[in-house]
């Protein structure tokens, strides 16, 4: 039965990363979901946040607001990865919302402004993703900026969020200067030069070697620190080899016992491509992280992300589009073909799925099956509302609510 149902499987489990970006309003996220479209190829026109183009705001409000209001996942590919992008609400006003969108999310990048560094709403949307147990990165955006300044922001980052920051990156040149970085586990530069789509890799530049190796040294040693695998490295060599640091930074970063920084500036296009490749690096898949639980007959369940077993989703969105009324499910357990039927929590009726669509932007490519551990958009469901469990007729199951996400932190 297994063989059969991983026919389905276009990308496998362990490749998946159901991803969201979360942010303070004006942090970047817009502009940093459009070049990673962009450059995953999903895209092939560059939104921009001023003239209203952006693809993962299908709202005309949203576009007249240039904010993200409502969640949508788009589905784009990297380096024999797929990534689903789960758009959270930066705004703490719409906090179901983002309470629903974390639950589905098995990382996250934390978007950060390099002059302002951590702000309150920041700070609110990150609590809440403590509450959820969602691993995380730390993009600090606008580099190039006047005042952007990556060691102050982390000191921010150390302060109001999390002890340890790991910095993987050093920036080369500073504000309109800004041109790359150094790759501290690799110890090589990726340079983005202007008017050019793609990033140089080469060696560290002579000036910037001592900095370099200072930096990586104080990586190394706050990852020993944290992890005891790479502290025995650590004494045994004096040093980390760039697999052990990768290995551990993936491992803290599942385990939330540290935060990796990287930086850059999307406006343009400056660090995404070391960005999606650190999501890919560390952050899990569906098959790394805790069964999700749920009641069935008043008792507890437990559904690992596996495809044989029985069917299991949460609705986390619902959108009226041209292509018609889209349910935005994420798939726990078993899988769902179109025309099948399944039983809803919320209105206690049995339905059939329509159409299975991976939405990638502003388009929609049909599936046959959804299996454990995706991110799709059904169609012909009539009544199914967010925050509603879908399952096998025959094997009921209520997932966890999520819990209503109190205002954790005031915000000023
Ligand atoms: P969101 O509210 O977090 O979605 O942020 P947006 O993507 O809408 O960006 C807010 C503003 O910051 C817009 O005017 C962007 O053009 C600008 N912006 C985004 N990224 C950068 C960046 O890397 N550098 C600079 N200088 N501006 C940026």
């Amino acid at each position: 039965m297994r063989t059969d149902l991983h026919r389905y499987l276009d990308t496998p489990l362990a490749a998946v990363r159901n991803l969201g970006i979360l942010a303070h309003v004006d942090a970047g996220k817009t502009t940093l979901t459009e070049r990673i479209l962009y450059l995953t190829g999903t895209t092939h026109k560059r939104g921009e946040v001023h003239d209203g183009t952006t693809v993962t705001d299908f709202d005309p409000q949203e576009r007249d607001r240039g904010i993200t209001i409502f969640a949508a996942a788009v589905s784009c590919a990297w380096d024999a990865h797929r990534i689903n992008l789960i758009d959270t609400p930066g705004h703490v006003d719409f906090s179901d919302e983002v309470a629903r969108s974390l639950r589905v999310l098995d990382g996250a990048v934390a978007v950060f402004d390099a002059v302002a560094g951590v702000e309150p709403q920041s700070e609110a949307v990150w609590r809440q993703a403590d509450r959820y147990g969602v691993p995380r990165i730390a993009f600090v955006n606008k580099l190039d900026r006047a005042g952007a300044d990556l060691d102050t922001a982390v000191e921010s980052i150390r302060e109001r969020l999390h002890p340890a920051p790991l910095v993987v990156q050093l920036p080369i040149g500073s504000e309109a200067g800004f041109t790359g970085v150094v790759d501290l586990p690799r110890m090589r530069s990726l340079v983005w030069s202007e008017g050019r789509e793609t990033v140089e890799e080469g060696p560290v530049p002579e000036a910037l070697r001592d900095a370099a190796e200072g930096r990586r040294r104080q990586l190394e040693e706050a990852v020993a620190e944290l992890h005891p695998g790479a502290l025995e490295e650590f004494c045994a060599e004096g040093t980390l080899s760039a697999r052990t640091l990768t290995a551990a930074l993936r491992d803290l970063t599942r385990s939330g016992d540290g935060v990796v920084v990287l930086c850059g500036s999307a406006y343009r296009n400056r660090g995404i491509e070391p960005l999606l490749d650190a999501v890919v690096a560390y952050l899990p898949s569906p098959l790394d992280v805790p069964a999700v639980r749920g009641t069935r007959d008043g008792g507890e369940q437990e559904r690992f992300a596996d495809p044989a077993a029985p069917f299991a989703a949460l609705v986390f969105k619902v959108n009226g589009t041209a292509t018609g009324r889209l349910t935005y499910l994420r798939v726990y357990s078993g899988t769902i073909g179109k025309g099948e039927t399944v039983w809803d929590s919320g209105t206690g009726r049995t339905e059939r799925v329509g159409r299975i669509l991976r939405v990638q932007a502003d388009r929609h490519a049909p599936l046959e099956r959804a299996v454990a551990g995706d991110i799709v958009a059904v169609v012909g469901l009539k009544s199914a509302r967010a925050g509603s469990t879908l399952c096998a007729p025959g094997a009921p199951l209520v997932l966890e609510p999520p819990t209503v996400a109190d205002p954790v932190v005031s915000v000023a």
